[in-house]
């Protein structure tokens, strides 16, 4: 399933430069991430990459996008075309 970001955003901006899809954008009043291109970081990385680096735990895995690996990585497939998803990250 795609992440979000919670509330309890403080707006510092470190997740958005370790999203490898650019989903991460700054929002109104808190950082926003795009579902359309959040993979949980398949493709990239073993686990989410935007939840490792916040400093107060604000990504979330989103209960209302749900996806199977299978469904993210075709969504990476199709964000990236021709890139190899890196071994143990699908
Ligand atoms: S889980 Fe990965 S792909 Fe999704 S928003 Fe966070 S860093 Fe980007
Ligand atoms: S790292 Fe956490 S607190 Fe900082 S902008 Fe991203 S979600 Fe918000």
């Amino acid at each position: 399933m795609a992440y979000k970001i919670t509330e309890d955003c403080i707006s510092c901006g470190a997740c958005q430069s370790e999203c490898k899809n650019d989903a991460i954008s700054e929002g109104d009043s808190s950082y926003v991430i795009d579902p359309e291109k959040c993979t949980e970081c398949v493709g990239w990385f073993e686990s989410p990459r935007c939840a490792e680096v916040c400093p107060v735990g604000a990504p979330q895995a989103d209960a209302d996008n749900t996806e199977t690996k299978a469904q993210l990585l075709a969504k990476f497939k199709k964000l990236h075309p021709g890139q190899a998803p890196a071994d143990g990250t699908f």
